[in-house]
């Protein structure tokens, strides 16, 4: 590709970055893993969203500006450079939205993209379950014919910021006898706030209480609340998946702005940091580099009518890997006063690099194992033969 920007994509860029310098708070938002956080982040929802910078690859008519992939990855760059909030509002936009462009029906785009671009409702993920976690297919929460509708019972976990957010998407088994288990799942969406919705904050170490686990019982879900044809929820899934591992999930703008500040941090360091250190600096900058560049390609692909398909695996695998090292790095640099939670007074810049860190060990966990993401690279991308499951 030709790594030239056009004058629309450098304009683009410069009305971004004007916005964003006049726009983001000086003092960072609290946690939005926490309930004022939540509120905090979702007040800049609505900000970002009357400038129409919320959703800016979008469709004018759902709030966005039209705006192509690449311009979205240089609104991605600034976003972060410009150290603006996490996006509170980030499982609807990224997962369920390029679902429904995908798969939903005009009705529910018309209905369900603008509150969302607003921020007005936010929504978590529910696919996870006790049992069901790597082996998503083997999940038994229920989706029952009903008169209008379904009704859902079961369990789900590990549901991001779910003790805050508003509605939720997930898969239920619909049809208990399909020959085999990614048949006969159906893709619903539903109000955390519904009858028999229980809704159970998670422990976490950091004592933050966003994260949840969800109970169901005999919930309602009319029909038009369904994405998809009912059954075939696995084949939605998948293309849900695919956004999450590659790049609207985590643009490299997320790393590029981090790996920057952390080469700050090493012109910062005493001379004692050592040149170690100094080259992991480089690596860290090489990476989100690199990532960056494959974006770009793969950008460019999209652009031309390609698709991502199992490299978004690829894409996943190096992202979460980049993260860690990043952030090891960052606290090897800061020593004892980086391991400072965000509200001790002397965390260096406000316990950022302490929470990063932590939050990039989950990396490795979330939008589906690194592990499994190996073999959906072996397999699919290098034609090895398939393991033994
Ligand atoms: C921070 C965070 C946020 C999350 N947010 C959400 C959310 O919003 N919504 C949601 O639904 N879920 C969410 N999850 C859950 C996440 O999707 C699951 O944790 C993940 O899919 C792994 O499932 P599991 O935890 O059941 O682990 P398991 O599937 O039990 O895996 C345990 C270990 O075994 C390995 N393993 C399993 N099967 C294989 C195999 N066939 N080959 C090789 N190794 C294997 C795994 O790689 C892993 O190391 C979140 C998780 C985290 C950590």
């Amino acid at each position: 590709m030709d790594l030239d920007l056009t004058a629309a994509d450098e304009a683009f860029r410069a009305e971004a970055r004007a916005w964003l310098s006049a726009q983001v708070p000086a003092v960072p938002l609290p946690s939005l893993e926490t309930a004022e956080g939540f509120s905090a982040h979702r007040e800049w929802e609505h900000r970002l969203a009357a400038d129409r910078w919320s959703v800016v690859s979008w469709p004018e008519e759902y709030g966005g500006r039209g705006a192509s992939l690449l311009q979205w990855l240089l609104f991605e760059e600034e976003y972060y450079a410009a150290g603006a909030p996490g996006r509170v509002g980030q499982n609807g936009i990224s997962l369920l939205a390029p679902t429904l462009f995908e798969h939903g029906t005009d009705e529910q785009r018309a209905r369900v993209l603008g509150p969302m671009a607003r921020g007005e409702v936010i929504w978590a993920q529910a696919w996870s379950e006790p049992e069901s976690g790597s082996d998503l297919a083997s999940l038994r929460s229920t989706a029952v014919r009903t008169d209008g509708g379904w009704l859902l019972n079961g369990q789900k976990t590990w549901s991001s910021r779910a003790a805050f957010a508003d509605r939720a998407f997930g898969l239920f088994r619909s049809d208990p006898d399909a020959a085999r288990p990614h048949q006969g799942l159906s893709y619903l969406m539903f109000a955390l706030d519904a009858p028999g919705v229980t809704v159970r904050p998670l422990g976490r170490l950091d004592g933050k209480p966003a994260f949840a686990e969800l109970f169901l019982d005999e919930v309602f879900v009319p029909d038009a609340d369904v994405i998809g044809e009912p059954g075939r929820g696995w084949q939605v899934a998948m293309s849900t998946a695919g956004n999450e591992r590659g790049l609207t999930l985590r643009s490299p703008g997320r790393f590029t702005a981090a790996a920057g500040r952390l080469a700050a941090l090493w012109r910062e360091a005493p001379q004692t940091a050592g040149p170690a250190l100094g080259e992991r600096v480089a690596d860290a900058l090489i990476g989100a580099r690199a990532y960056q560049l494959f974006a770009y390609a793969h950008a460019s692909r999209l652009a031309a009518g390609g698709s991502i398909g199992a490299e978004s695996s690829l894409n996943k695998v190096f992202w979460s890997e980049l993260d860690i090292a990043l952030h090891e790095t960052a606290l090897d640099l800061l020593g004892p006063y980086g391991m400072l939670a965000d509200d001790a007074d002397e965390a260096p810049a406000h316990g950022s690099w302490a929470e990063g860190y932590t939050f990039s060990l989950a990396g490795p966990i979330y939008a589906g194992t690194n592990e499994i993401q190996r073999d959906i690279i072996a397999e699919r991308l290098l034609g090895l033969p398939k393991g033994r499951r």
